[in-house]
This record gives C-alpha cells, sequence and structure tokens, in this order.
C-alpha cells in the first residue's frame, strides 16, 4: 500500500506524542469522527434577520471548519433569496464581486443563470474568470454571457462598458473626469445606475449612460458616498438621459 505524505505526518506525530497518546491512535483532523450536540429550532430567522455560520453553530477551534459551514450557510441563503425572489416575480441581478468569489462559485453561478437571473454584472476580472478566458475581448465575453440569457451589463474600467441582451450589443462609452481620486463603490454605483434606469423602462444605452455617470462622479471624490452637494447636478443629467422627460 503507498504511504501519503498525510499518513507520514500521522506516524511522524504518534512517534512524537508516543508518551501522552499512551499506545492510543492519533484522529486526524478529518471530523469524521466529531459528535457535536446538534441544535435544531424551528426557524434560523426572524423577520428579516438570519443566523449563520458562528452566530448559528460554533465548533471548538482545534476542529476547524467554521469557515466552510458559514460559506454553505451563505450559499444556502443565497438560494432561498434568489429562489423567494423568482417566485414573487421580482427583477433579480447578480453582481459577480470578485474574481475570487467566481473561481469559488463558478459551477453555482452558471446553475442560478440556468434557473434565471435577469442582469449580470461584471468586470473585466470578474468575466474573465467566469469563462477561464484570459485573450477573448470584452464584446465576445459579453454576447457569451448574454447567451445565457441574461442581460449581462460588463464594466471595463476607464474604456466604458458592453452590455448584451440576446443578440443585442450595446457599447457604453467611458465618461471621462478630470481626475480619479478613489475607485471605492465606484462598480456599486455603476450597478445602482444601472438598475434604476432598468427598473424605470429606460432603453440599455441610456442605463449604461446613467450606470456611467454614477461610477465617473464616485470616483471623483474620496470613499464611495456621494457629497450631498453632487446630487442636483446629477439628477439634472438624469433627467436629460430620462426618455420621459427628454422629449419634452
Ligand atoms: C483562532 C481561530 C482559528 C480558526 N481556524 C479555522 C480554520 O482553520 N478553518 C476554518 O474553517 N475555520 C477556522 N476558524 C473558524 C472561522 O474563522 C469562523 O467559523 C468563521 O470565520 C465564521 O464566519 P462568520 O462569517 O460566521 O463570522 P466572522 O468571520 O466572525 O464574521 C463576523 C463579522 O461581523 C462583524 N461584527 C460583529 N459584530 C458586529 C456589529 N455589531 N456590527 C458590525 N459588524 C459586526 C465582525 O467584526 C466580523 O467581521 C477559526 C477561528 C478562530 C478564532
Amino acid at each position: 500500500m503507498r504511504t501519503t505524505q498525510r499518513d507520514l505526518l500521522v506516524t511522524t506525530a504518534e512517534r512524537l506524542f508516543a508518551e501522552h497518546l499512551a499506545g492510543e491512535k492519533l484522529l486526524t483532523n478529518r471530523s469524521i469522527w466529531r459528535t457535536f450536540p446538534t441544535v435544531r429550532c424551528g426557524s434560523w430567522r426572524h423577520e428579516n434577520v438570519v443566523l449563520l455560520g458562528d452566530s448559528a453553530h460554533t465548533a471548538h477551534f482545534s476542529i476547524g471548519s467554521g469557515t466552510k459551514l458559514a460559506m454553505e450557510d451563505a450559499i444556502a441563503l443565497a438560494d432561498a433569496v434568489l429562489s423567494s425572489a423568482r417566485a414573487a416575480g421580482c427583477t433579480t441581478s447578480l453582481d459577480l464581486s470578485s474574481f475570487e468569489v467566481v473561481n469559488a462559485s463558478r459551477a453555482w453561478l452558471f446553475g442560478q443563470f440556468r434557473r434565471g437571473i435577469d442582469i449580470v454584472f461584471a468586470n473585466e476580472d470578474e468575466i474573465r474568470a467566469l469563462f477561464e478566458d484570459n485573450s477573448s475581448p470584452f464584446d465576445t465575453l459579453t454576447r457569451r454571457l448574454a447567451g445565457h440569457g441574461v442581460l449581462a451589463a460588463v464594466k471595463v474600467g476607464k474604456d466604458g462598458a458592453w452590455i448584451g441582451q440576446g443578440e443585442k450589443l450595446h457599447r457604453v462609452e467611458p465618461r471621462r473626469v478630470a481626475e480619479v481620486v478613489d475607485t471605492n463603490g465606484a462598480g456599486d454605483a455603476w450597478a445602482a445606475g444601472f438598475l434604476f434606469a432598468h427598473l424605470s423602462g429606460w432603453p440599455l444605452p441610456a442605463c449604461g449612460e446613467l450606470a456611467s455617470l454614477m461610477g465617473a462622479e464616485t470616483v471623483s471624490h474620496l470613499g464611495p458616498i456621494i457629497p450631498a452637494s453632487h446630487w442636483p447636478e446629477l439628477h439634472a443629467v438624469a433627467r436629460a438621459l430620462d426618455p420621459k422627460t427628454a422629449r419634452g
């Protein structure tokens, strides 16, 4: 039988701790042997508060696996939220968040697309991670994402964005800013602008323009919060973009 590195580690540790083990075998951290009490209750939520991770269950830190359990809880929560939203007829959107999140949950994401997601937001790193493709241009990748039946909104930083829906593809021109001060929160502001416009029934190019405006605004100052004094100008631009008020 082949001796693995793990076997070697265990036998070495058994030799090292032979005196304390007093002839017993060393139990490895496969967690199969654990016998934690199981606590059950009718519901792990109250109104809009949900318990997950360490707040729902803890194990002795020598066992580990708390991160894994917390991740499994988070996945179950995301599944439940999306299923409830679909059942209620809500528009659903997913932001791919980071290339690391995509790498860790690619199969889950494609599963969600199959079950029905209306809008997917991605940046350059995230869409490359999603398709494990480091060379195709972003318009091709946007089409590919749209091919999964979602409205694809792909941000390409200072180069603007691509929006794909079915066979349609729109280029969102970048909005230049005098100085990029802090990019913190820009992606979320972009998505917020896009969602506002989309849910207001604006055509896709106008959704992209408002999203771009919000992103450009957010990178122009420190921190993600838009100063109150900037809103009147933002509202004025938004009114000009709004197809309902722009016509009148
Ligand atoms: C020393 C040690 C070693 C560990 N090693 C491992 C390991 O090897 N493998 C493993 O899988 N797990 C390990 N764990 C367990 C693992 O870290 C936890 O199970 C896991 O982080 C739980 O995730 P969580 O999101 O539930 O909680 P946390 O990661 O603790 O997140 C809770 C967050 O909420 C924030 N917070 C708390 N109260 C407030 C408040 N009032 N307002 C705003 N924010 C608040 C906290 O600052 C924190 O950021 C270890 C834990 C410890 C302590």
